[in-house]
């Protein structure tokens, strides 16, 4: 009997053990998934739930049992991973050892206030992170009081998850305030270490110029030192200070200690890993899919999807003894709330920034890209269905409706030429 053996059940590791499962289960294999959480959080939803906007409510909302996705041929085991020994191609956890054939790391990342000096001591008093389930609940807690000031949101430092999450939730901002006759009273700003509102041109402007319109400020080129949670002050290592009455931050993103425990980490602490192959350069036999990697291209679940259909080929080719038959490049999109019932969409890789057109069909669509749109919102609400149903259950049929490789069709890739 060969193992895969699967570290993290979450976007990347249910939907690639399930794809898997069903692949080489009946050649013999047995694919195993081990997660230290019960719970398997919808991220993409922890947007709303400071606001409660559009049906997000509740941790009820955005959460399933880990094990729901997970097909019957897939064995799950509820530890934590505590060391990788890949000389041994073996994994230790809380719950026993594990021996693999191959292993795939699916551990994500997570957020560390602590590396910011001040931060720690001060959150959920004034200061608030929407990534975690709690902090979202605790938030939407505050806002139900808050009715004047300044509301900052911080991004202390990049990599982090989703990097438009910060822009829709000013956009989100705006509009909560607004439904609740308050925008006069209350300052939505956005305070980032990145000189837009984006890392990519194109779309920066396109966000620049929807935030202006709602009268958001985006205050770029901050780089926090330190948080004075007594006097509700920011401040950066320039010595710059930004005064707030309420601090939504996105802090420091960290990879799961094991990763680098292992020596499976470049010096970051993410997975090093082949951003062509997705194989790790650490170890043989394996591969690393999603958040925990160190790829350059966006954390997103839609590159989890995109990366763990690429593994799932190569490693499927690995086994049969033939060349890998794909190349990930780095394909990453996703919808912005930009609030009242509208969002926008980008499509992107390593090599090509967002551009403007229709995707996912050129000329048809029917989701214009880099454009404010309502088609857009309804595909970001459904999405929380095509997750749970289709994505994480590993049935999403590929096709050109979501290409693991980008597409250039009905990209006005003229403007590439320009926007250099
Ligand atoms: C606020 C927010 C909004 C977002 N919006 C979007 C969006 O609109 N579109 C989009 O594409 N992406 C979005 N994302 C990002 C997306 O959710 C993640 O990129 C995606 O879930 C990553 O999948 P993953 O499999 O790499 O990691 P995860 O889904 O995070 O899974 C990692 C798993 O590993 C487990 N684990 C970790 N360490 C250990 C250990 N030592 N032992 C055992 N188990 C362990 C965890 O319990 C977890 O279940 C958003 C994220 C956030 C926070």
């Amino acid at each position: 009997m060969k193992r895969i053996v699967v570290l993290g059940a979450g976007t990347g590791g249910a939907l690639l053990s399930n794809r898997l499962a069903r692949k080489l289960g009946p050649k013999g294999w047995t694919v195993t998934v081990i997660d230290k959480s019960d719970t398997h959080i919808y991220q993409p939803g922890l947007l709303f739930l400071p606001f409660a906007l559009y049906g997000h409510h509740g941790p009820e909302d955005i959460t399933k049992p880990i094990r729901w996705p997970l097909d019957n041929r897939v064995a799950f085991v509820q530890a934590g991973v505590n060391l990788i020994d890949h000389a041994a191609r073996k994994v230790e956890t809380t719950g026993g050892t594990y021996p693999y054939d191959y292993l795939i790391l699916a551990l994500g990342c997570g957020v560390d206030p602590a590396r910011v000096e001040g931060l720690a001591e001060t959150m959920d008093a004034t200061a608030f992170t929407y990534y975690t389930l709690d902090g979202a609940m605790a938030l939407q807690k505050f806002f139900g009081r808050f009715d004047k000031g300044r509301v900052i949101l911080n991004i202390a430092e990049m990599p982090i998850k989703c990097p438009v999450a910060p822009i829709e939730f000013v956009f989100l901002a705006d509009y909560y305030f607004r439904l609740r006759g308050i925008r006069d009273k209350v300052e939505v700003d956005l305070v980032t270490p990145l000189s837009g509102a984006f890392t990519k041109p194109l779309a920066s402007a396109a966000l620049e110029g929807v935030a202006r319109e709602k009268d958001i400020r985006i205050i770029g080129d901050f780089d926090i030192a330190s948080v004075d949670g007594g006097r509700r002050v920011m401040r950066s290592w320039s010595g710059r200070e930004e005064p707030y009455d309420v601090l939504v931050t996105i802090p420091p993103h960290v990879a799961p200690e094991v990763i680098e425990n292992s020596g499976l980490a470049d010096l970051s602490g993410f997975a090093d890993t082949d951003r062509a192959s997705l194989k790790s350069r650490k170890a043989q036999n394996v591969y690393v899919v999603g958040d925990c990697s160190n790829i350059p291209t966006s954390k997103a679940g839609s590159v989890a999807h995109f990366s763990g259909e690429i593994v799932e080929h190569n490693l499927l080719a690995e086994i049969e003894g033939k060349e890998p038959p794909m190349a990930f490049d780095g394909h990453s999109n996703c919808f912005i709330e930009s609030g009242h019932h509208k969002a926008l969409l980008f499509d992107f890789n390593y090599d090509t920034q967002p551009l403007p057109g229709l995707f996912p069909f050129g000329g048809v669509g029917p989701f214009p890209l880099l454009k404010e749109s309502r088609i857009n919102h309804w595909g970001k609400m459904a999405f929380r269905h095509v997750y749970w149903w289709l994505l994480t259950t590993g049935r999403l049929p590929e096709g050109p409706w979501a290409p693991a490789l980008m597409s250039l069709k009905g990209k006005h890739v003229e403007l590439l030429a320009r926007a250099r």
